[in-house]
């Protein structure tokens, strides 16, 4: 499956901004953008210029696409599904990004990283209503059961232990829920945009693709 090898905190520091793809490695002084403020290249000798508005728009949509892991390919297929939606179609994006099953993952916390969650979901280790899904984009409907899923063979001893141990780590959002001695959670409803933390402005992202 294709995907973006470029290292993760290159692409927080391209942004400019954190973009929180390496767990807890995001809030230490070792973080990327903490470490090194420059975009990958710049090295400090040319005067910087006031962005144009072009410039502003692509780096919108190239924060969603590194935030969610998403290839340009899939990224407009996203905006291309939400355009033919009924609704607004930046909060349809957004509530499609959401929908993946590697976000839900990390979402409900039983993993610390999206990029992580991609892989472990990659790997076989998530059930959906009882059976097996290895799709990162896998889009996860309300009443959608997630599970756990044991991998004998191939499963370090204390894995799952060692992943899930003192959940939830972080806040879950009111449209999952999560139960942690089972490791399941359902998905209660559509993610509101309001709820959606990224800190994304989908509006930029919409103007960019309707130039
Ligand atoms: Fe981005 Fe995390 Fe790397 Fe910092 S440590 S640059 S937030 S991926």
């Amino acid at each position: 499956m294709a995907r973006n090898t470029e290292a993760v905190c290159r692409q927080c520091r391209r942004i400019g901004e954190k973009l929180f793809l390496k767990g807890d490695r995001c809030y230490s002084p070792k973080c990327g953008v903490e470490r090194r403020r420059r975009p990958p290249g710049d090295q400090g000798t040319r005067r910087p210029r006031r962005p144009t508005d072009w410039a502003l728009q692509l780096r919108e949509k190239q924060k969603a696409r590194f935030t969610y892991g998403v290839l340009e390919r899939q990224f407009k297929k996203y905006f291309a599904d939400a355009r033919e939606s009924q609704g607004v179609t930046g909060d349809v994006l957004l509530q499609l990004l959401e929908r993946r099953l590697d976000n839900v993952v990390y979402r409900l916390s039983f993993v610390d990283s999206r990029p992580q969650a991609r892989q472990i979901v990659n790997h076989g280790h998530f059930n959906v209503n009882g059976r097996k899904v290895s799709i990162p984009s896998f889009r996860v409907r309300p009443g959608d059961v997630i599970t756990w899923r044991r991998v004998t063979d191939d499963t370090t001893p204390g894995f799952v232990e060692a992943l899930t141990d003192g959940l939830p780590k972080r806040p879950v959002p009111s449209w999952l829920k999560l139960e942690p001695a089972a490791l399941t959670g359902e998905v209660l409803s559509m993610p509101e945009p309001s709820e959606i933390d990224t800190g994304i402005d989908v509006r930029l992202i919409v103007e960019f693709y309707s130039r």
